[in-house]
C-alpha cells in the first residue's frame, strides 16, 4: 500500500472522529457513547487495511456478497456490521462471522437470523430497520410493525435486538431530517421500557456523512460514515 494512501486514511479518520466529538460535546453528550462504523462498501481490502491500521475496528458493508469475502480476508479482530437491504435467503452466508446486522426489515428475517445463529452456536446483535423517510424505495418496517417483531424477539435465544436503525431522506435542509431521527429515538425510548430476553433496546444507528451532526444531536449511538473516511464512491 502506498504510504500516501495510509496517511490520507489516517487524516480522514481523524477528522471524522474529531467531528463526532465536537458534535457530541456541543449537544451535551459524551463522545464515548457514539460508535463510528466505517462504511467500506465498494472499497478494496487495501483501503480498508489503511483505515484499520489508523485505528478503526468497526466496518460496515451493504451487500452480503461483498461482506463475506471481506470478513474472511480482513483483520481477525475487525468487527463487521451488515447495514444494507437484506433478504432472508442471504442470512446463512454471513451467520458464522457477522457481528451486527443493522438492517432487519421484518420478523421473517429476524427468525432466519436466530435460526442460522443457533446453527453456528452464536448470538448475533441485531437492529430493526424502521422506514423513517416516508420514501417508498427506502427499506425497513413501518413503526406500527415494531410491536409484533419485538414481542416475538423477546423469546429468541440466538439474537439480541440491541436497537433501531434508520436512513433519513436526502435533504439539503437538514432540519427536514431532524423529525425522522427524532421518530426513531422516540420509538426506541418507548419500547426500551419493555426490554426483556432477546430485546435489549439501547442503540440508535442513524447518521451518515452528510447528516451526522443532526443525528448526533438527536441521540445516535452508532453513526455509519463512508465517503468522509474513504472518499467518494464511484457508484
Ligand atoms: C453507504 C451507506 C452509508 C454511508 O454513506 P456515506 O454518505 O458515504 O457516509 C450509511 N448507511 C448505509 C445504509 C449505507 O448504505
Amino acid at each position: 500500500m502506498s504510504s500516501e494512501s495510509s496517511i490520507n486514511a489516517a487524516i480522514n479518520l481523524d477528522h471524522v472522529l474529531s467531528d463526532i466529538r465536537t458534535h457530541a460535546v456541543e449537544a451535551g453528550r459524551n463522545p464515548v457513547d457514539i460508535l463510528l462504523v466505517a462504511v467500506s462498501k465498494t472499497k478494496s481490502m487495501q483501503e480498508i487495511r489503511a483505515v484499520y491500521e489508523a485505528g478503526q475496528v468497526h466496518f460496515g458493508e451493504n451487500k452480503v456478497q461483498e461482506l463475506v469475502p471481506k470478513m474472511e480476508e480482513g483483520p481477525e479482530d475487525a468487527v463487521w456490521h451488515m447495514i444494507g437491504a437484506l433478504q432472508s435467503n442471504k442470512v446463512k452466508y454471513m451467520a458464522e462471522r457477522v457481528d451486527w446486522i443493522h438492517s432487519v426489515p421484518k420478523l421473517k428475517t429476524l427468525k432466519e437470523i436466530d435460526k442460522r445463529a443457533a446453527e453456528a452456536g452464536r448470538v448475533i446483535n441485531t437492529l430493526i430497520q424502521i422506514n423513517i423517510s416516508e420514501e417508498d424505495q427506502k427499506s425497513g418496517c413501518e413503526p406500527d410493525d415494531l410491536r409484533e417483531i419485538l414481542d416475538e424477539a423477546r423469546g429468541m435465544k440466538h439474537i439480541v435486538v440491541r436497537g433501531l436503525m434508520g436512513i433519513a431522506s436526502f435533504e439539503e435542509d437538514l432540519e427536514r431530517v431532524r423529525p425522522q431521527f427524532r421518530l426513531l429515538r422516540e420509538l426506541r425510548d418507548f419500547y426500551a421500557t419493555s426490554n426483556d430476553g432477546g430485546v435489549q433496546l439501547e442503540h440508535l444507528s442513524m447518521g451518515m456523512t452528510h447528516d451526522l451532526e443532526v443525528a448526533i444531536q438527536e441521540g445516535a449511538t452508532m453513526v455509519r460514515v463512508g465517503s468522509a473516511i474513504f472518499g467518494a464512491r464511484d457508484y
